[in-house]
């Protein structure tokens, strides 16, 4: 990890604000452009909506009903991509749709739809789409509600299980770039100069106060865009909104007998919205979404009763045998989309979920980014820097007097994006299937934690192995977990920008999404930090007790009753620490 206050004796080409999956990924391009740069975060990397997605990497077969040729097209382009430079995060995934008699879409517009899918993404590493007869269908997955049912489509996207630590890599990537990454710094003001923005930053942590200056700053605080917007000094700030969020919640589920083999994507009875019943890894199920508009701030949102009831709804619909019921529930989770605005006459689920750089009208240099998926960051991130690089040789050449030609030139150069080709830090091998089953072969005991070190790693597994051999006492296993050693909570301070407890247990190790939220193992794993980062007895109780509040927002199953308390006397959400 670079030096944190390295940044302040510089100077600065870029400052991000906001580490979220997008800001990350503009970061990381700037970065490996050769943009001295600066990515901040008032809390962590992908502590905002980053965290709260379905996690699909896909095209997006509705957006063809609007007809998003350009969103489907990029979107499966940076599916193909990502499942080679980031192996390790992001797997090919399987999809049925099944057509009921129900769906309000034609079985036949969503065959044209995969069809187009299919042919939208020439040489995909993944198979094409295959239509299923019902019979085929029901003995494929047998749990699931026959009346009505006509067939289905088996096609298939991509799954970052891990989509937290995707946006860690990229960081990671901006830093071995030679470039600064700083969580727990918000960007509280920003004043244009003559030649410069002048930042206002405060660290969230200690509390302290700095100013800095950048040549152009990028605005990819997703929600909280108009926020950060709102602190610019000295201009006019009566602009419409850029960003009209929309809540999305999701429920994750114990498995349940017959838990289907496939992600299935299915048409709501209720209101004809997708729904997304996706099976993980450790068999629990994740089921989702939903689209509120709800006014407050979106780092304070959590799942409602009535979403959970009509998830609930919906999935027993879909899968009558499996019967679920609140009792099923470990999680939940919500986020903000950051949507670009519309007017509330306009349904959340018509607003395009394609992506944009806004230039900031009256302060040259700034620009906001609004919309994108977790799918589409690395491509965001590309066009934001292009219009930073662009922006950065017009004001060079004016000071220089650089010919139009000569613009042109550095345009050109600017124009070629290292992302495209460049593995995350995670994905550096030549044959990923090769390095994984080495991997696993070496130490065939430890079959489970070679798994789950690889999943979460990629070849940075590597790392924690070198830990262990400098330092054998890391090689101990985080109490009250099977699998995690005390070297990944090393790496997750020392290299990985972690700062506190959350950031350590859920964006890094990854420890919160169990029916308990990972509050039996997060006292060890405070300790492990507070040997590391020299925390006193007091420093470990605020962070226990700010994990407890952070993880009260997704209503963990082990907090029921306490959540029912709390109710019962009246006391209002628990707000997540953001
Ligand atoms: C329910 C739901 C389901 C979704 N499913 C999918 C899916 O399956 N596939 C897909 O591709 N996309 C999906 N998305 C969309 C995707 O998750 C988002 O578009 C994406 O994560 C937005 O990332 P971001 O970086 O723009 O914003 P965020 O992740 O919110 O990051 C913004 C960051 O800015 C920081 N910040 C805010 N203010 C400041 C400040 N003043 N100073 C410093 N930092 C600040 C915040 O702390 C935050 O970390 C889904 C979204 C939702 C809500």
């Amino acid at each position: 990890m670079d030096d944190p206050e390295n940044f302040l004796d510089r100077q600065l080409d870029l400052v991000v604000i906001g580490a979220g999956i997008n800001g990350a990924a503009a970061a990381r391009e700037a970065a490996l452009r050769g943009l001295r740069t600066l990515l901040i975060d008032k809390v962590d990397i992908a502590s905002g909506t980053s965290s709260a997605s379905s996690r699909l990497i896909h095209g997006g077969p509705r957006y063809l009903e609007h007809g998003e040729i350009r969103l489907v097209r990029e979107s499966l382009r940076e599916r193909e991509l990502l499942l080679h430079t980031a192996p390790h995060l992001v797997r090919p995934y399987a999809l049925l749709i099944p057509f009921y008699a129900h769906n309000r879409r034609p079985a036949i517009a969503l065959r044209a739809g995969m069809l187009a899918y299919d042919v939208l993404s020439p040489g995909k590493s993944t198979p094409r789409h295959r239509t299923l007869s019902r019979e085929e269908l029901v003995t494929a997955y047998p749990s699931i509600e026959r009346r009505g049912l006509q067939g289905g489509i088996l096609y298939f996207d991509a799954y970052a299980c891990f989509a937290e630590r995707l946006a860690v890599e990229q960081a990671l990537d901006v830093c071995a770039a030679g470039s600064s990454v700083r969580t727990h710094l918000a960007a509280d003001g920003i004043t244009a100069g003559s030649t410069a923005l002048e930042l206002e930053l405060t660290d969230g942590l200690t509390g302290s106060a700095m100013t800095i200056q950048s040549r152009a700053v990028v605005n990819a605080s997703g929600p909280w865009v108009d926020d950060v917007l709102a602190g610019v000094c000295g201009v006019d700030d009566s602009d419409r909104p850029l960003i009209g969020a929309v809540k999305g919640s999701h429920l994750v589920l114990a498995g349940f007998p017959e838990s289907p083999a496939t992600g299935i994507h299915y048409e709501a009875q209720a209101d004809a919205r997708p729904i997304l019943v996706l099976p993980q890894a450790d068999g629990t199920v994740l089921v989702g979404s939903t689209e509120v508009v709800e006014a407050g701030d979106p780092g304070t949102l959590r799942c409602s009763d009535e979403e959970i009831d009509y998830l609930l709804t919906e999935t027993n619909r879909l899968l009558p045998a499996a019967s679920v019921n609140r009792g099923h529930v470990l999680q939940s989770y919500a986020g903000a989309r950051p949507l670009p605005y519309q007017p509330a006459t306009v349904r959340p689920q018509d607003v395009s979920r394609d992506h944009s750089v806004v230039p900031h009208p009256r302060v040259p240099g700034l620009f906001s980014l609004t919309g994108g998926k977790l799918t589409t960051h690395r491509a965001l991130g590309e066009l934001a820097v292009d219009r930073i690089v662009d922006h950065l040789d017009t004001q060079r050449s004016r000071r220089r007097g650089l010919t139009a030609r000569e613009r042109a030139g550095l345009r050109r150069r600017a124009a070629c994006s290292p992302t495209r080709a460049t593995p995350l830090p995670g994905g550096r091998t030549a044959d990923w299937a090769a390095f994984a089953t080495r991997f696993a072969q070496r130490d065939p005991l430890n079959a489970g934690k070679g798994g789950r070190l690889l999943s979460l790693y990629g070849v940075r597994a590597l790392r924690v192995d070198a830990r262990i051999s400098a330092d054998p006492k890391l090689a101990a296993v985080v109490v009250g977990t099977d699998d995690v050693a005390a070297a990944e909570v090393e790496i997750a301070v020392t290299e990985e920008f972690a700062r506190t407890l959350t950031d350590v247990m859920a964006r890094r190790l990854m420890l919160s999404r169990t029916a308990d939220a990972g509050l039996s193992v997060a006292p060890a794993v405070a300790d492990l930090c507070a040997a590391i980062l020299g925390w006193d007895r007091q420093r470990i109780a605020t962070e226990l007790s700010a994990y407890r509040s952070w993880s009260e927002a997704l209503r963990p199953q082990s907090l029921a009753t306490s959540d029912a308390e709390r109710a019962a006397r009246g006391s209002g959400a628990e707000s997540r620490r953001s």
